[in-house]
């Protein structure tokens, strides 16, 4: 049977609302936010991946793509419908957006006597994030506290989180790497987002259940045609990410982690590891929370003009850990331990909070396809083993 899809304006919308919108008045919502001087972003197909970049209109959207993902695995593939969200996460995160891989810090200029520093201007674009999974508002969570949270800030991540509005999506689908159920940050988005939509797709019907997160998502969804959510129409949003959740393409247990991995700092297993890494570093670029830097100063040829730049670094690379000396982790062994180390135990000491949200992408991007959840699992299994003997003596 047909839905009705008749549309009126519900007035005022409240947080916490729940509201039908037809998906032929999907486009109303770029007319709304663009009007309001935002640049959107989301998700769009390039390169045979799913990647996140500037959108006009709904045409941008990877309608009718899935993807198939697996360790070191990627591939689009259409699924015979006109679905505008049914894939998971590509290599892409929001972080290039909110903590650039480039920036230029400052720069200083010399007239022969003295010199000035011109510091850059931090004016943040006001942007508006499509297509934001609950794993990667996690993400964006991690990282507020890593830049924000603290008695240091920076300043590059303020202004450009202060500028940001977030439309949410409840994951209709897990990927084959995906493990935020075990993480306890998905697929359902709870916080953090200014509307949250799912995407309800049959042969017979179009449409997209939304949730008002704020005063300014009810003030944009007030733009767009729209209807009450009935008790069916929310619990069929709600029945779609529980079959979601009950197909995630990984797990991990969690139980006891940091400790599991404080007390195996040298565990045959990390040596096993480090015969399969490249220390290529893709893993540490398409995490969402991974946020390490360096800084570069460059002068032109004249010495009359400096600049310091910041870059994206990764554990995994020799130079990162270089001191006067060398390189205190100067093994594959070493740099691989102190990545899933950090992720999953020194990053709860530090931030109070794992750092991994499960999103699955270390796994696919990882060329020889190596699985934090597998190298977790190893790890666990021999210490059960261990602490079995070890009770038993
Ligand atoms: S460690 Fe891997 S699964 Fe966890 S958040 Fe980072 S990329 Fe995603
Ligand atoms: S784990 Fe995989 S992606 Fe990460 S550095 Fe090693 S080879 Fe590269």
């Amino acid at each position: 049977m047909l839905k009705d899809k008749c549309t009126m304006t519900i007035n005022p919308l409240q947080v916490g609302d729940q509201v039908i919108l037809e998906h032929e008045h999907f486009q109303q919502l770029f007319t709304a936010l663009l009007s309001r001087g935002y640049e959107v972003v989301g998700p769009t197909v390039r390169d045979n991946a799913i990647v996140y970049d500037t959108l006009t209109s709904t045409a941008d959207l990877p309608i009718g793509y899935t993807d198939e993902q697996d360790g070191g695995t990627y591939r689009l593939k259409k699924r015979g419908d006109e679905a505008l969200f049914g894939y998971a996460v590509g290599p892409h995160s929001w972080k290039q957006f909110l903590h650039p891989p480039v920036i230029r810090l400052w720069q200083a200029r010399s007239d022969g006597n003295s010199f000035r520093i011109d510091a850059e201007n931090l004016e943040a674009p006001k942007r508006a994030f499509l297509g934001v999974r609950s794993c990667e508002l996690h993400a964006i969570a991690i990282q507020d506290k890593v830049f924000t949270g603290t008695r240091y800030t920076d300043p590059v991540y303020q202004a450009r989180r202060g500028n940001v509005f977030i439309m949410a999506v409840n994951c209709g689908q897990a990927g084959g790497t995906c493990f935020c159920t075990s993480m306890q940050t998905g697929p359902k988005a709870t916080a953090g987002f200014d509307l949250a939509l799912t995407e309800v797709l049959d042969a017979n019907r179009h449409y997209f259940v939304f949730e008002i997160g704020s005063h300014l998502g009810a003030e944009i969804l007030q733009d767009v045609p729209h209807r009450a959510a009935s008790q069916d129409d929310i619990q069929l949003a709600e029945d779609i990410v529980a079959r979601t959740a009950e197909h995630m393409g990984r797990s991990m247990d969690t139980t006891d982690i940091k400790d599991l991995l404080y007390r195996n700092l040298e565990h045959p297993r990390w040596n096993d590891v480090a015969t399969r890494c490249l220390t290529c570093a893709n893993c540490t670029m398409v995490c969402p929370t991974c946020f390490c830097t360096t800084i570069e100063d460059v002068t032109d040829l004249t010495g009359k003009q400096a600049e310091r730049w910041r870059k994206w670094d990764s554990c995994y690379t020799m130079d990162f850990s270089y001191i006067s000396g060398g390189s205190i982790r100067s093994s594959t062994k070493a740099r691989y331990r102190q990545w899933m180390t950090h992720k999953l135990a020194s990053w709860i000491d530090q931030f109070g909070t794992s750092g991994c949200v499960g999103c699955g992408r270390c796994i696919t991007w990882c060329p020889v396809g190596i699985d934090i959840t597998e190298e977790v699992r190893a790890i666990r299994q021999s210490d059960s083993i261990l602490t079995t003997m070890i009770k038993e003596q």
